[in-house]
């Protein structure tokens, strides 16, 4: 999958299930789609496509995400019953994927994480705060678990995000990610957070991108560097 075109930074751990991992960098342009003008809407949709046109070209035949919206709905996938191409829903955060095919999330310091099953299971899950808040990582994995999957053998990876020391968030944020009260801003490390969740669902296999999309805001779009831009955090498998 080195061989892929559209500039990116590959994810570790999923390479032994014969899956391929990524998030795309500043370079490769923002894959945003919606809020943007024409032009800018015109390029992110010509950036999927071409994207897509190169997954397929490793076997991969079809890309799928969604409008997200910080909530918590999670959908599943069955990669072997849909077409070629690019697949977009409206108003998810997660996608659990059986068979061959990819999934992708947007992000901009919010947190990309991937799962994968070595039986063919893979899932991918766009965590803000209110994502972290809500639980939507346990709501992934419990789909998961409930589609006869174990835990405790699924790989997981917390892709490039914002940082514990970039991410201050006010008293309310605070305690209601994690339950302590205080009445100043505060520091948060979300993928410390989501990595304790995932524990505590049984996940017991785990890593974590060193970047954060803010103190590697030369390499990654950051929203709260200002930037409008997004890049995204992609799992495939490709067909058998
Ligand atoms: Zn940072």
């Amino acid at each position: 999958m080195t061989s892929l075109a559209t500039p990116h930074v590959a994810l570790e751990g999923f390479a032994p299930l014969g899956l391929t991992a990524f998030i795309t960098t500043r370079v490769a342009g923002t894959f945003a789609l919606g809020g943007g003008t024409p032009d800018v809407e015109a390029e992110a949709a010509a950036r999927w496509s071409a994207l897509q046109g190169e997954l397929s070209g490793t076997a991969v035949p079809h890309l799928t995400s969604a409008r997200q919206v910080h909530e918590t709905t999670v959908l599943a996938h069955e990669g072997a019953a849909l077409p070629g191409g690019l697949h977009r829903h409206d108003g998810a955060d997660g996608h659990l994927l059986r068979g061959p095919g990819a999934l992708a999330v947007t992000i901009a310091d919010c947190v990309p994480v991937l799962l994968a099953h070595p039986e063919g299971m893979v899932a991918a899950v766009h965590a803000g705060w209110r994502g972290v808040a809500g639980g939507i990582l346990g709501v992934a994995i419990h789909a998961m678990k409930a589609a006869g999957v174990a835990a405790a053998d699924l790989r997981m990876h917390l892709g490039p995000a914002i940082c514990g020391r970039c991410y201050e968030v006010g008293p309310d944020v605070y305690e209601r990610l994690t339950g302590w009260q205080t009445t100043r801003p505060r520091q948060v490390d979300l993928r410390a957070l989501l990595a304790e969740q995932a524990k505590a669902a049984g996940v017991r296999h785990w890593a974590a991108s060193p970047e954060c999309t803010r103190c590697d805001n030369a390499v990654f779009f950051s929203h709260r560097a200002g930037d409008t831009g997004r890049q995204i955090a992609v799992i495939a498998r490709p067909s058998a």
